[in-house]
């Protein structure tokens, strides 16, 4: 058995992840400042196999993968994974992985599924590839954001995971500031699909914060890695221990010694 001790996550506290996909510059021009002004971080779930990736995002996502944010992967083209040939849909999910470690130096750890969708075997190939995927995170509860949904909805998605201690996943695309700016299609490539405003973000991180207690906003690998955590090792107070051989099935989804210690 392996000891490790936990300095970022506080292990009894409900995790309440935030998850953004598709590539927007809003990612980081936008939806990353109002984590950062309350000491939170979320994660980015990228193609990176979209033409012109590298100029449009390669500096934004490496900035943002420096100040703590994840950078995970969401296949390597948005492509509905269910219905490729299998071997094109692995080829998919390779070539992301090794795009995006390729380009900011760090393997992704998790991954996203387009439109949400999955079979049996393309889940498998995820999870050969991935420690864990957005869907399937152990007890968790999964909340879409999508314009038009009172932010009462949301709150309310927090109120009931903490009194069942369950992790919260909210995901998204986008934000915006305005009603206004979420019609306006000239402004479609940076708010995508369904954007949250900017507003009700904002009071959602200030009320998960104002239950700092016993609540704890985490990046969606944190959270997997508590969940691997509980599952495989054992916690004792503000320490955990884990069998070698977990650690080293760790090393495999770029999670090493050095980079456990950052996020744990
Ligand atoms: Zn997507």
């Amino acid at each position: 058995m392996n000891k490790m001790r936990f300095s970022r996550i506080h292990p009894e506290k409900t995790a309440v992840c935030f998850t953004f996909d598709d590539n927007f510059s809003r990612h980081g021009g936008m939806i990353a400042p109002a984590f950062l002004r309350r000491g939170f971080r979320c994660t980015f779930y990228v193609n990176p196999g979209e033409e012109g990736f590298e100029e449009k995002h390669k500096e934004a996502y490496g900035a943002l993968l420096r100040q703590g944010f994840e950078i995970g992967s969401h296949g390597y083209v948005h492509d509905n994974l269910s219905k490729l040939p299998p071997a094109h849909a692995l080829k998919n999910l390779q070539n992301a992985a090794t795009r995006i470690r390729d380009c900011f130096g760090v393997y992704p750890a998790t991954f996203a599924f387009p439109y949400h969708d999955y079979t049996g075997q393309t889940l498998a190939m995820a999870k050969a590839l991935h420690l864990e995927t957005r869907n399937t995170l152990p007890y968790s509860v999964w909340v879409a954001i999508r314009s038009g949904t009172p932010l009462s909805v949301y709150l309310s998605a927090v109120s009931q995971c903490v009194s069942q201690n369950r992790p919260l996943v909210f995901s998204g695309h986008s934000a915006v500031t305005s009603r206004e700016e979420a019609d306006d299609e000239r402004l479609k490539n940076e708010t995508g699909y369904n954007p949250i405003l900017l507003g009700d973000l904002e009071t959602l991180l200030d009320e998960i914060k104002s239950q700092s207690g016993r609540l704890q906003a985490l990046t969606f690998e944190q959270a997997a890695l508590l969940a691997y955590i509980r599952r495989y090792g054992t916690i004792d107070g503000d320490a955990f221990f884990l069998p070698q051989e977990r650690f080293d099935a760790l090393s495999a989804f770029g999670l090493c010694d050095k980079r456990l210690k950052k996020l744990i």
